[in-house]
């Protein structure tokens, strides 16, 4: 159920399915190729794993669907916005502390370089 709920609170399965296929059924759409397309649904496809595995290692230590649903909620609300989406959150500068709004690749304040965190556990390979 839940890798459903989680795939489905973030696009609809049904969405997902049919971008994936309409996407691969033109050559290019709007300058993103088709590869572009193919690597997303790769990436998908391991979300999914992950998030399957994930869950069930939860299941089988007592997790309820009702505190998944609580957490995605959760974790969705921290940016005060319920939009079904982590959103990037801003970054401290390593020049002047400062923090860097998502996106800027130098410090809007002193131009420091913003470094590239990579996102924590098995979320860097996907
Ligand atoms: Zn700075």
């Amino acid at each position: 159920m839940s890798v459903g709920f989680l795939l489905g609170y973030a696009m609809g399965e049904g969405a997902a399915a049919r971008a994936v296929q309409r996407a691969a059924s033109i050559p290019s759409v709007s300058g993103v190729s088709t590869g572009t397309i193919e690597d997303l649904s790769e990436r998908i496809d391991r979300l999914v794993l992950l998030t399957a595995a994930m869950w069930s290692i939860l299941e089988e230590n007592g997790a309820t669907e009702a505190e998944l649903i609580a957490r995605v909620e959760e974790l969705d609300s921290a940016d005060a916005v319920l939009d079904g989406k982590l959103t990037a959150k801003p970054t401290p500068c390593s020049g002047c502390d400062t923090l860097v709004a998502p996106g800027l690749a130098a410090c809007q304040y002193c131009g420091e370089a913003v470094r590239a965190v990579d996102p924590p556990g098995p979320f860097h390979t996907i």
